[in-house]
């Protein structure tokens, strides 16, 4: 039955001058409720074969094979009742044949379908395994056009049928949804591969729904009824869809679409062809399975080509956000002026720090820096600011930062950590010296120094630190700045006063 509940049948007559040599009839695999072969002897004899859809075994490229009935005279005319058959329209296909053997050429065409096949499924596998990767969805969707095309492959070309003696609802499913697959994924594709803003939200939408609609229509059409104009209109809404979401996409200046419309032009002029052909126009194509599966590997290849250069662009993309992503990390990390660590780039820092052995925090703060503003103005007091930072000269042992205002730490580490400071809190004066001659008179610092080796140490917080640090800068300046204190912390022993003063 088909879906309007209308029985339709066919009659065939075969008689012509060969009819003794043939021993089978043939048709193509499609539904159909009954096949019935007749042979009417001169005598009036009758006898006839019945094929059922649970009897069909496919036979090669696709065919179900029905032996002709013996009435004893081979030349008796042949009739043939077909009821209930999908592709009424193919009665040319319907014909009779010598033997079951396959047609001369059959094998190579199945090895080269083969071969196509195996072109297909390697694009697949790759974008699978792809999608995973890049967490895209149009590679997923790429990888179930593939897919598509292999079983459609698979199926139509007599493949699946020399791997399994199949029963033939089983093997139109798979055929249907081979096909469906196709149109519904490459609507999906199309929608997700084309930049969001070459594509209006309708378009989106209507790209979204015209595949589910051939996956439901594609669906029921297989299985539950049957309904080749139902089929057919969701056809044609895809392709309208799809030519629609094309056309805008281009118009929008998309880059992405015209690896779609390279890949599907082999396609198109296929469509075209029939498109004639059922107008009556005659096409210009000798059209058979092999060229319709040049035209799906073709897609798949320009279209691999489109998924590759646009998964390359997103890792790009994806690296150089990577890359600005760690330079604003590194800029809020950095005082402007002087390009020194700020607090929040040592705070950041400072448990690894501890780890890796820097254990010696020196804090300085420039002497009596407020008057240098005041004489020689704030510019200039800027540029104390920058020749302090060059002094402190950082290296793979000393770290400098600048904690704000005119005041600095260095965070050491090595045995001859304080001296190291100490060195550097010195040369700020020779520096401003030389790269400031603005200011006439010598800038000094002060510092204090915390030095807090030992792993007990690596439990103290930042704060703590720093707050010894200021205890002992605070002391350098009340005791006549220009000079330092420096405090080793001892972990486990009575506290002993080690506070000693170091006069320049
Ligand atoms: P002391 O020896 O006690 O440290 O005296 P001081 O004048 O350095 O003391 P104070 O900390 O009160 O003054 C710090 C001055 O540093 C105040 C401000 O004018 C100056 N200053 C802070 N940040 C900047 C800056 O970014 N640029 C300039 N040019 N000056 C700054
Ligand atoms: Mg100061
Ligand atoms: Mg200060």
């Amino acid at each position: 039955m088909n879906a309007l509940g209308a029985h339709r049948f066919n009659w065939l007559r075969f008689d012509d001058p060969r009819i003794a040599d043939f021993r089978y009839f043939a048709m193509e695999a499609r539904w159909f409720d009954s096949v019935t072969v007749y042979r009417i002897a001169s005598g009036g004899r009758i006898a006839s074969n019945r094929l059922v859809p649970d009897d069909v075994n496919l036979h090669n490229v696709n065919d179900m094979i029905l032996p002709l009935p013996d009435v004893g005279d081979p030349r008796a005319p042949v009739f043939v009742r077909v009821d209930n058959y999908a592709k009424f329209r193919d009665a040319p296909k319907m014909r009779l044949l010598e033997s079951a053997d396959a047609p001369a050429g059959f094998v190579d065409d199945l090895v080269f379908a083969a071969l196509l096949m195996g072109l297909v499924l390697a694009p697949c596998i790759l974008a699978a395994m792809l999608a995973f990767a890049l967490r895209q969805t149009f590679v997923a969707w790429y990888a179930v056009v593939c897919a598509g095309m292999a079983l459609t492959i698979a199926m139509t070309s007599g493949l699946a049928a020399s791997w399994f003696s199949g029963n033939l609802v089983v093997f139109l499913v798979f055929e249907r949804l081979g096909y469906v697959l196709i149109m519904f994924a490459s609507c999906q594709f199309a929608r997700d591969f084309i930049e969001r803003d070459a594509l209006s939200p309708a378009m989106r939408k209507a790209l979204r729904w015209s595949g589910i609609f051939i996956l439901v229509a594609g669906g029921l059409n297989a299985g539950i009824i049957q309904s080749p104009a139902l089929f057919g209109f969701a056809q044609l809404v895809v392709v309208t869809a799809l030519i629609a979401a094309f056309t805008q996409a281009l118009r929008r200046g998309s880059r992405w679409v015209r690896y779609q419309l390279v890949g599907w032009s082999f396609a198109m002029v296929l469509v075209t062809d029939i498109a004639l052909k059922g107008v009556g126009l005659g096409g210009f194509l000798e059209t058979n399975f092999l060229i319709v599966f040049y035209a799906m590997v073709w897609e798949i290849v320009v279209v691999a080509i489109g998924v590759t250069d646009r998964a390359l662009m997103l890792r790009s993309d994806r690296d150089r956000a990577r890359q600005l992503a760690a330079e604003m990390e590194n800029l809020a990390e950095r005082d402007p002026l002087t390009g020194l660590l700020n607090r929040r780039g040592i705070a950041n820092q400072y448990d690894s720090l501890m780890r890796r052995g820097f254990t010696t925090f020196a804090l300085i703060d420039l002497d009596h820096f407020k008057s240098i503003n005041d004489r020689f103005g704030h510019q200039i007091g800027d540029h104390a600011l920058i020749a302090t930072a060059s002094a402190l000269a950082p290296d793979e042992d000393t770290l400098a930062v600048r904690l704000g205002g005119e005041e600095f730490m260095l965070v050491l580490r090595g045995a001859d950590a304080t001296l190291r400071a100490e060195r550097r809190r010195r040369a700020i004066t020779a520096r401003i010296a030389d790269t400031v001659p603005q200011v006439d008179r010598p800038v000094t610092a002060s510092m204090g120094v915390v030095e807090a080796p030992g792993e007990d140490a690596a439990g103290l917080p930042f704060e703590v630190l720093y707050l010894r640090a200021d205890t002992l800068l605070y002391r350098a300046k009340n005791e006549g700045r220009n000079r330092y204190f420096r405090e080793l912390l001892v972990f486990g022993e009575p506290p002993a006063d080690d506070h000693q003063a170091f006069a320049a």
